[in-house]
């Protein structure tokens, strides 16, 4: 599709394929295979000589289209489609790294990608160092005549850092290193990490992109060469989004821009709230000037975003306070859902790591994160506030 159009009008018409019955609505391909005319085709689209569909785990129409999509809005060249997040990371992994690669990746990546890469990949020769998010220097540091990849994930999870995309690219770069970003807090709709220099963008498309907590999904985006080596990887290991995943995620991204903004709108106003809230020792949040990164995020992102975290005063007692007198909020470790979700990573999301690991974290026992919703903002603050109160 035209790349001139605006992203919100993108989001609704990029990708779209219409079928001889010219459905208005995206069509849904549930079909594990497709028929050739006769022998000559099946042989010329096996061998690739020929361009078309053979089998749902190399390709299908709806999932093309949501890859399509998606490539559109992250300006990618393309993009590949995946399970899940987890397995958009594993195939990037596997397509690009080999046994004696490096890779640097920030500490504060999600706790699965962290076990992935710090345990998993460990054991087929591919190794990775964890720096801090915000150094620039620690980085650079890390970097070893083998690096092949930095992973970052930007704002990290649940602290909010910010790292410099386009600092961290031009310091890759120059080093023969190719840059992923995981931009499932921002979407394209926030942040662009391909405009910024990054040779990769990765989304769990579970989050943001379906936004409403229905279907896990994923995928990578970036040049074509890049994508290539991780379809390869996928139609053979198998890890593909399914079709039916793929027309919910259709959907989902049609309304991602006006839920993107109106969910940030309500983390800032949540911020401000909880920065002035007599039981809060501190907010974590980019879209607040007390952010120790407020103009690296203003400069990277349209918005703050839609997750906060904040430090009750006390302890494990006091933070479960607020969880436990929470009425509407839901306690899940989810995020990027039209309801809000309130987690205590301590003892949940960071609870297998070492009280020592999450002390160096800065996961403190009376840090909570919100993943703000669609609800009246009113309504979030009054059922925070129920078990602020007791503290
Ligand atoms: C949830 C999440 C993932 C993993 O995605 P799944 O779809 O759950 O596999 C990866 N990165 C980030 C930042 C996430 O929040």
């Amino acid at each position: 599709m035209d790349k001139k159009y605006q992203p919100e009008t993108l989001a609704v018409r990029a990708g779209q394929v219409r079928s001889q019955f010219n459905e208005h609505s995206e069509a849904l391909y549930l079909t594990s295979s497709y028929v050739f005319d006769n022998a000559a085709q099946a042989a010329a689209r096996f061998s690739g000589e020929e361009e078309g569909n053979v089998y749902s785990r190399f390709t299908n129409p709806t999932v093309a289209a949501f890859q399509e999509r998606l490539a559109v809005l992250e300006g990618a060249e393309a993009c590949v489609a995946t399970s899940s997040g987890m397995s958009a990371i594993l195939s990037l992994v596997m397509a690009l790294c080999s046994s004696g690669d490096h890779i640097v990746a920030s500490t504060g990546l999600f706790g699965a990608t962290q076990q992935l890469l710090g345990n998993i990949m460990t054991r087929f020769g591919v190794h990775t160092s964890f720096v801090s998010q915000t150094s620039v220097a620690a980085w650079e540091a890390a970097i070893r005549p083998e690096t092949k990849l930095f992973f970052l994930e930007t704002p990290s999870n649940p602290l909010t850092e910010i790292a410099d995309i386009s600092a961290l690219v031009a310091l890759a770069h120059a080093r023969g290193v190719l840059v992923a970003v995981d931009n499932c807090f921002c979407t394209p709709i926030l942040q662009r990490p391909l405009d910024l220099g990054a040779d990769l963008v990765v989304h769990s498309a579970t989050k943001f992109l379906d936004g409403q907590g229905r279907v896990l999904g994923g995928a990578v985006g970036g040049a074509k060469t890049l994508t290539d080596e991780v379809l390869k990887f996928l139609r053979t290991a198998g890890p593909t989004l399914s079709a039916f995943n793929a027309w919910v995620l259709l959907k989902g991204l049609e309304t991602l821009k006006i839920r993107l903004e109106a969910q940030s709108a309500n983390a800032l106003e949540l911020a401000r709230w909880l920065e002035a809230h007599p039981k809060v020792a501190r907010v974590y949040y980019p879209g607040l000037e007390s952010h120790p990164q407020f103009e690296l995020a203003s400069r990277q992102q349209k918005s703050g975003g839609a997750i906060v975290a904040f430090e009750v005063k006390g302890a494990r007692a006091e933070a479960w306070k607020v969880v436990d007198n929470c009425r509407l909020l839901s306690i899940t470790a989810n995020l990027g859902d039209t309801k809000t979700t309130l987690t205590h990573p301590a003892s949940t999301t960071h609870g297998r790591i070492t009280p020592e690991q999450r002390a160096a974290g800065g996961i403190t026992e009376g840090l909570l994160r919100v993943a703000a919703g669609l609800e009246a903002v009113a309504d979030l603050q009054s059922d925070l506030d129920s078990g602020l109160s007791l503290i």
